[in-house]
C-alpha cells in the first residue's frame, strides 16, 4: 500500500519513518523547501530517539520519499494523511487553515477515491469541514463524479518517545462512519497491531474528541499536582512524599502526577485552550480547564518568585546558570517552554543567563539569536562559570547526578533552584548547597 503524508514535522515524520520502516512506500509533503532539500540529504531538522536512521536507512530503501510537489504524492497513494499544524489563532481556537489548504490541494489534484485522514489535533467538527472543502473544490472542478472518504486518526505519540510510540502505540483509534474506510485503515495498521488488539473504531466526531479529552486529562494530572505543591509548601509538607502516597492508590497511578515548572510544548497549552474555545463556542463554561490552564501559567512564574524572593529582589546585574531549554528531557522542542517563561523574566529583572542543554542549543539560538544577557555554554560544567546560582528546568538525565563539588566551587552562591525535584536536598546540604524546590519545606516546624 503507498501512503502519503503532509507534513513532515513531529508527528508526520515521525508516523511517516514508522510506515516505511514497516514496508510501506511513503511519500510526504512539505511546503517547507528547505525542511524537503535538508530531509532529502538526510538531515532531521528535530531531535527524536531513533528517527535519524529510520529516515535515513528508508530514505536509502526508497520507501521513503520528500517532496514539496502535492500533485505527486496525491497521485501515488490512495490513503492521504494530513499530519500538518494546527497552531491556536488569535482567540486561542486551533486554526484549521493548514489542514484545509491541504483538503484543497488534494480536491484539486486527485484523479480517483481517495481516504483523507485527518491526523492533526483538530476540533469536533473539521472532520466535516474538510469534507465540505473537498467536496466544494470537486465540484468547482465539475468532478463531482470522483468519490472521498474523510477520516479521523488522532495521533497520540510523546515527543522524545515519538518513535517507540508510534512503532509500538498502546491504542489506535480510527473514526470514520463507512465500513470500506474502517477495513482499509485496520488493514494500514495490522504491523503495529499484533501484539494485542489496540484499534479503537468510533464514529468521527469522538475520535476528534478522545484527543483532546485525553490531552486535557494529563494536563489537569500537571496542574492538579500543581496545585498541590503549592499549597505543601503554605502547609510545610512535602509533595514528593504525598506523590508517592497518593500514586500507590491503582486508581490515581504514579504517571503524570510530577509537581514542576508547569507544562509546555507544542500540545498541552494550545489543546487545552482550544478546548475552552470549543465549549465556549457551543454555549459551556469549561471551568476545569479554565482552571487547569490559569494554574499552568501561574505555574511557570514559580521559579523566578523562589529567585527573587531568595535574592531579596536583587536580581539586576547577576548571572544565572540554567540547565535545560527544551519544555521536556529528550526533545530539541522549546514551544511554550517553561525555561522561556524564565528565561525573559530574569532578562526583565536585569538578569543574564548562561544555558545549556543537550539538544536545544540550536533551537534557542533560533528563537533568540545573540544577546549580551544569553550566553549558550558547551556544556552544563560551562553554564556554571561565574554564576550566582543555578536554576534547573528540564529533568535531562545527565542533570541528575551532577558532580556537586564542582558546582559549589563554581557557584557564588551555594544554591540550586530545581523546578524538577530532582536533587534531595539532605545529600546536597552534605556537599554544603541548598536546593530550592517545588512543593517541598525549606525548613520543619518544631514539633511542639
Ligand atoms: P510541526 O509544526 O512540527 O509540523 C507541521 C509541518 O506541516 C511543518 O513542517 C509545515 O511546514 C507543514 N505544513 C504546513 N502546511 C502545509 C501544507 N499545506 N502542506 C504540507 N505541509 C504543510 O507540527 P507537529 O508537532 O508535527 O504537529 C502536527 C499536528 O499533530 C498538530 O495538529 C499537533 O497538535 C498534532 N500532534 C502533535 C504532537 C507532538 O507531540 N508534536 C503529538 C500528537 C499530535
Amino acid at each position: 500500500m503507498n501512503i502519503t503524508i503532509f507534513g513532515t514535522g513531529y508527528v508526520g515524520l515521525v508516523q511517516a519513518a514508522v510506515f516505511a520502516e514497516a514496508g510501506y512506500n511513503v511519500t510526504c509533503v512539505d511546503i517547507d523547501a528547505d525542511k524537503v532539500r535538508a530531509l532529502r540529504s538526510g538531515q532531521i531538522p528535530i531531535y527524536e530517539p531513533g528517527l535519524e536512521r529510520l529516515v535515513r536507512e528508508n530514505g536509502t530503501a526508497e520507501r521513503l520519499n520528500f517532496t514539496t510537489d502535492a500533485s505527486e504524492g496525491i497521485a501515488r497513494s490512495s490513503v492521504q494523511f494530513i499530519a500538518v499544524g494546527t497552531p491556536p489563532d488569535e482567540d486561542g481556537s486551533a486554526d484549521l487553515k493548514h489542514v484545509l489548504a491541504v483538503a484543497n490541494e488534494i480536491a484539486t489534484y486527485m484523479e480517483e477515491h481517495r481516504i483523507v485522514v485527518v491526523k492533526s489535533t483538530v476540533p469536533v467538527g473539521t472532520s466535516d469541514k474538510v469534507r465540505a472543502t473537498i467536496a466544494e473544490k470537486l465540484k468547482e472542478r465539475g468532478r463531482e463524479d470522483l468519490t472521498f472518504d474523510v477520516a479521523s486518526n488522532p495521533e497520540f505519540l510523546k515527543e522524545g518517545s515519538a518513535v517507540a510510540d508510534c512503532t509500538k502505540p498502546d491504542r489506535i483509534v480510527i473514526g470514520t462512519d463507512h465500513a470500506d474506510t474502517e477495513r482499509v485503515l485496520r488493514e494500514l495498521y495490522a504491523p503495529f497491531n499484533r501484539n494485542h488488539e489496540k484499534i479503537i473504531a468510533m464514529d468521527v466526531r469522538s475520535a476528534e474528541l478522545t484527543k483532546y479529552a485525553a490531552n486535557c486529562m494529563l494536563a489537569t494530572k500537571i496542574s492538579f499536582m500543581n496545585e498541590m505543591a503549592n499549597l505543601a509548601e503554605r502547609l510545610e509538607a512535602d509533595i514528593e512524599k504525598v506523590r508517592l502516597g497518593i500514586g500507590s492508590d491503582p486508581r490515581i497511578g504514579y504517571h503524570f502526577i510530577y509537581p514542576g515548572v508547569g507544562y509546555g510544548g507544542s500540545c498541552f497549552p494550545k489543546d487545552v485552550r482550544a478546548m475552552i474555545r470549543l465549549a465556549e463556542k457551543n454555549g459551556f463554561e469549561p471551568m476545569v480547564l479554565d482552571a487547569v490552564e490559569r494554574r499552568n501559567e501561574q505555574q511557570k512564574h514559580v521559579l523566578f518568585a523562589k529567585i527573587h524572593e531568595y535574592f531579596q529582589g536583587e536580581i539586576a546585574g547577576r548571572t544565572f546558570a540554567l540547565w535545560g531549554l527544551a519544555f521536556k528531557p529528550n526533545t530539541n522542542d522549546m514551544r511554550e517552554a517553561p525555561s522561556r517563561v524564565l528565561m525573559e523574566a530574569l532578562w526583565q529583572a536585569g538578569a543574564s543567563v548562561r544555558a545549556y542543554d543537550p539538544e536545544a542549543m540550536d533551537e534557542c539560538r533560533r528563537i533568540y539569536g545573540e544577546r549580551a544577557a544569553l550566553k549558550l555554554c558547551a556544556s552544563q560544567e560551562e553554564a556554571l562559570e561565574g554564576a550566582d546560582a543555578l536554576v534547573v528546568v528540564t529533568e535531562w538525565k545527565p542533570f541528575r547526578a551532577p558532580n556537586f563539588e564542582v558546582m559549589k566551587r563554581m557557584l557564588k552562591n551555594q544554591v540550586i533552584f530545581d523546578g524538577r525535584n530532582i536533587y534531595d536536598a539532605a545529600v546536597s546540604a552534605r556537599h554544603g548547597l541548598r536546593v530550592v524546590s517545588v512543593g517541598r519545606p525549606q525548613r520543619r516546624k518544631e514539633i511542639q
